[in-house]
This record gives structure tokens, sequence and C-alpha cells, in this order.
């Protein structure tokens, strides 16, 4: 496909999801040319801007919303994801509402609710993500990806954004923020996601 519109605001994840498209050969041959959804949302006059309003129960039903608007006003195919932190201690919250319950304070809001839990194997949670894939007139593929790790108990590094100062992915001893983008890249729940969609793809 020759244009590809990219259904977020947040240029970090629009930068992930260019280097995920560089990298990984098969997805090179997938879009020409990715485009960041504000610097088409005047042109194609997006209802309410850039913003999609996220009424759905699931990531999966979020990420089909942004990528259906997006896709029907434009008439070009679409990307959108959705996730979000889920921790163990707190059944799964913050979940879908990970951006709602502490908008640009995610990590004083998640240190406060972990303030009584003192093991880290107590503190463990998974990123979760879902992308739709829509191509107007044709079809939507949806598919998830996971990450799991620890919230330790201070923010460490300036890298990233959200969550990823108090994140531990398994596996790694540094935070998402303190890490190599390319490392954070290269496993994240994005990224498997991605994956994931290429692979339906390709089938
Ligand atoms: P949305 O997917 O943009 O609706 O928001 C998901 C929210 O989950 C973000 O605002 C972050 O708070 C959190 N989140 C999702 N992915 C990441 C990540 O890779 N690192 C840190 N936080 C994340």
């Amino acid at each position: 496909m020759k244009d590809l519109i990219i259904a977020t605001g947040n240029k970090g994840k629009f930068q992930e999801f260019e280097y995920l498209f560089e990298t990984y050969s098969p997805a090179k041959n997938f879009a020409e040319n990715l485009i960041f959804a504000p610097d088409i949302a005047k042109l194609i006059a997006m209802p309410g801007g850039r913003q999609v309003e996220e009424t759905g129960k699931t990531y999966a039903e979020n990420a089909m919303l942004k990528a259906r608007a997006w896709a029907e006003k434009s008439g070009l195919p679409c990307l959108a994801d959705d996730s979000g932190l889920e921790v163990e201690a707190l059944d799964g919250r913050p979940g879908i509402f990970s951006a709602r319950v502490a908008e640009g304070q995610e990590v004083k809001w998640i240190l406060n609710e972990l303030k009584n839990i003192e093991k880290l194997e107590d503190r463990r949670a998974k990123f979760a993500a879902s992308l739709a894939l829509c191509v107007p007139d044709e079809f939507i593929l949806i598919t998830e990806g996971f990450c799991n790790g620890v919230i330790i108990k201070e923010a460490r590094g300036s890298g990233g954004f959200g969550y990823d100062p108090v994140f531990v992915p398994d596996g790694y001893e540094k935070t998402f923020a303190e890490l190599d983008s390319k490392i954070k890249n290269s496993i994240s729940h994005r990224t498997n996601a991605f994956l994931n969609l290429i692979q339906k793809v390709k089938g």
C-alpha cells in the first residue's frame, strides 16, 4: 500500500511505528509512506480534530474505533493502537484506563497505588497492546501483544513515556526509560502486536 495513516496524536508512538516498519523487513513492502494523523486532521476535517473518543471496553475495541474513524474519513488505510498497563496486585488495573487515571502523572500514581507492596515479585505487571488495521471497504484486522515485567519502587531513566520509568521488563535490569529505545522496540507489547499483524497480513 502507498499511504498508511498512523492514528495517534502521540509523536513518540508514531516514531516507534516508523522504526518498526523500517526494521522488520516484511513490513518494508507494506506501506511506502506513513502519515502522522495530526498532519492530515485538518485536511480531512476529522471531527473533534485529532481525538477519537475511546468508548470501547477493550483495547481491541478502542483500536478499531480509531482505525475505522480515520479510515472512513480519509478513504486511506489506517493503523491504530490502544494499549495499557495491567498490574497483578491491582487486579489488572489501570488497563484501558492507563492514560486516563493520571494524565501525565502515571509514575506518581502507580507508585502511590503500590506503596504498601514491598516485594518485587508481588509487583508484577504487563503492558498490553492491540493494533487495528483498517483498509476502507476491504477488511479490518486486529492483533494483540504483551510485555511482562515488574513495577519497581522508584522511577529511573528519562527515555520513553508514560509508565516507562518504573517498568522493568523480564530478563532485564533497566527500566524501559533507561534501556536503549532499540531494545524497547524489540520486546515491547506494541512490537509483539505489530509482528503478529505482519504475520496475519502475509497470511
Ligand atoms: P493509549 O494507548 O494512547 O490510549 O494510552 C495508553 C496509555 O498506557 C499511555 O498513555 C501510557 O500511560 C500507557 N502506556 C502504553 N504503552 C506504554 C509504553 O510503551 N510505555 C509506557 N506507558 C505506556
